[in-house]
């Protein structure tokens, strides 16, 4: 077996003066270098249109919901977070959501609902502060989901992109 014989520490060496110094040489190294951590919630973050924020509905231009109410979503989704109840409209479309809602609490953000929609009318918003203080809170409407199609050109235009 090895022996391995301490090291005596000369005088200056036991002031501990030689590793304060080096310490502060290093701490003022750093503080020139680019900082990587930002000011959060100050500043955000610049999220990519890959991100996958909370699943939100779109809104057309006419003030109307793109969504049919085909139930497709409700039934993919893995959390059982989503509730759809059809109804008849006038409209082209014949089927509107009359009730829509999304349990952020059990969504897991996977984006089965957006991947199987087939008329573009669920999609994963940037979003992705989410807080609540009662599980009903958490329980999304139509008046929380729909968001206007121009906020959400990023990511259409990302979706159109990559399918
Ligand atoms: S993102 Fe996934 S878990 Fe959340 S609502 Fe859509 S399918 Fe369900
Ligand atoms: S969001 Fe899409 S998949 Fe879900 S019910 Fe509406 S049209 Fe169907």
């Amino acid at each position: 077996m090895p022996i391995i014989k301490e090291k005596d520490l000369t005088f200056f060496e036991k002031t501990y003066i030689p590793q304060i110094v080096k310490g502060m040489i290093l701490t003022l190294k750093q503080i020139f270098r680019p900082k990587f951590t930002r000011q959060y919630p100050e500043i955000k973050m610049e999220t990519p249109a890959s991100l996958r924020g909370r699943p939100v509905l779109v809104l057309k231009e006419d003030n109307k919901e793109r969504c049919v109410a085909c139930g497709l979503c409700s039934r993919v989704c893995p959390a059982l977070a989503i509730e759809v109840q059809a109804n008849e409209t006038e409209d082209e479309k014949e089927r509107y959501p009359e009730k829509f809602e999304i349990n952020m609490v059990r969504c897991i953000f996977c984006g089965l609902c957006e991947e199987v929609c087939p008329e573009e009318a669920i999609v994963m918003s940037d979003e992705y502060e989410l807080v609540f203080e009662s599980q009903e809170d958490a329980i999304f409407g139509k008046d929380k989901l729909l968001i206007p199609e121009k906020k959400l050109e990023k990511r259409l235009k990302y979706l159109r992109e990559n399918r």
